[in-house]
């Protein structure tokens, strides 16, 4: 799903992408040159061919990746997306970003990124199934709730972790909930990981008003994406004072200066599947609403759409990135001169696999929290997390991107140098 056209071809590659923030903040850290390179790799890249029979019984074989990129910390965790675009450099590029992410929070887990390259809207239930436990039987030698646990990412869902979790378990002749997060609550999901994306980022937008000095009650909010993450986040931010002035989805964008009646584009797309024909307000493309004037823009939709083209012409005070990888290297630069205040993604985004944790834990402990836990601990750690980048921002003069990426490249450095090289 490519939202706004015309992106130069060299910033495509979410994996350099992601490099050259890497590459940056390795040189300030000035790491040595041995992690350096460990750093630099994944550990693991796996892929599998997934045969399976479709509805007219002829048979596809669709191609599927999971990529470990660092297990220092922890098991290895991440989504897998269902998407006809996922490539092996964007998984990549996601596995490495969930090792950082899970180092900016600080919790104890590794990074991983799975894909399968299909198009789920042109699929039946039955053969998104087959696709789903076909893809976990090819992957289940490097998974394991010790080893590696998947989550859903773009056109995945609980249904879908039902099904990875069910083919597990059936193998392991036992139920094993900590193989998959993000369940449904019936069978070991966590209260509140649904929301918590999508929360994190209006708790990082609400710190990040608060450091700015600006003030929480009417900050415009411009939201690209109208899935798990956008639509929540949206919802989360209108609570709390803010205006959401435009909404969009891969159909078509919608702007109301008066704000967006979000409960009516909610059951909208409930019954319709997407926001196109939705009637409140002006339409608009993705690329002008990118572009609007606003306090806040929330990209939660997909890689590559803040680029170098269109970020001089970037309005927004503050961008608080809810999907990965949104904004390419190329651009950073270009909104650090405008003084744009960038939430990396890396951070804005860590509420979900945050509440993952909870989630295995949970599942490990056998005992299941209150929603109020779940919220007030999720609160507890974006916030802290925050705060330990502003710091890393006022120590060493940069950007809060290069301060995330140097506190996470610090912590997973870290882990290593204290375990040694096994030889
Ligand atoms: N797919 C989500 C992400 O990119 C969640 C990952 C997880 O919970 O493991 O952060």
């Amino acid at each position: 799903m490519t939202l706004t056209k015309d992106i130069p071809l060299d910033e495509v590659n979410p994996f350099e992408s992601m490099m050259s923030r890497f590459d940056h903040a390795a040189e300030l850290l000035d790491l040595d040159r041995g992690l350096y390179a460990i750093l630099r790799k994944p550990e693991r890249q796996l892929i599998v061919s997934i045969p399976v029979k479709l509805d007219d019984d002829e048979i596809e074989v669709f191609t599927g990746y999971r990529v470990h990129y660092n297990t220092a910390r922890g098991p290895a965790k991440g989504g897998i997306r269902f998407s006809p675009d996922v490539t092996l450099e964007e998984v990549k590029a996601l596995a490495a970003w969930m090792t950082w992410k899970c180092a900016v929070v600080n919790i104890p887990f590794g990074g991983a990124k799975g894909g399968v390259v299909c198009d789920p809207r042109g699929m039946s239930q039955r053969e998104l199934e087959h696709v789903t436990r076909r893809y976990t039987a090819e992957i289940m030698a490097i998974l394991g709730p010790d080893t590696d646990v998947p989550a859903p990412d773009v056109n995945t869902n609980e249904q879908v972790m039902a099904w990875i979790m069910d083919t597990y378990s059936q193998h392991a002749r036992h139920t094993v909930t900590p193989i998959v997060t993000g369940k449904p609550i019936e069978m070991g999901g966590s209260l509140g990981r649904r929301d918590a994306t999508g929360r994190g980022c209006m708790l990082v937008t609400l710190e990040a008003l608060r450091h700015l000095g600006m003030p929480v009650e009417g900050a415009r909010v411009v939201v690209q994406g109208f899935g798990n993450v956008g639509s929540t986040a949206a919802r989360l931010c209108a609570q709390v004072g803010m205006k959401v002035i435009a909404i969009s989805d891969h159909t078509t964008g919608i702007y109301d200066e008066s704000g967006i009646d979000l409960e009516a584009a909610r059951a909208h797309v409930r019954e319709n599947k997407v926001l196109e024909d939705f009637r409140g307000g002006d339409r608009l493309s993705n690329s002008d609403l990118l572009e609007l004037d606003c306090e806040v823009l929330i990209p939660a939709a997909m890689e590559n759409q803040i680029t170098r083209q269109n970020a001089p012409r970037i309005q927004a005070r503050i961008i608080c990135e809810g999907a990965n990888g949104p904004t390419t290297a190329n651009a950073d630069g270009i909104l650090e001169d405008k003084g744009v205040f960038v939430i990396p993604d890396i951070l804005a985004n860590a509420g979900g696999v945050t509440v993952s944790y909870f989630e295995w834990v949970q599942n490990r402990e056998g005992y299941y929290w209150s929603l109020e836990r779940v919220e007030k601990r999720l609160k507890k750690i974006m916030v802290n997390s925050f705060k330990d980048v502003m710091g890393y921002t006022e120590t060493h003069g940069v950007s809060p991107r290069t301060a995330c990426y140097m506190l996470a490249i610090d912590r997973v450095a870290t882990v290593h140098r204290l375990r040694g090289l096994y030889a």
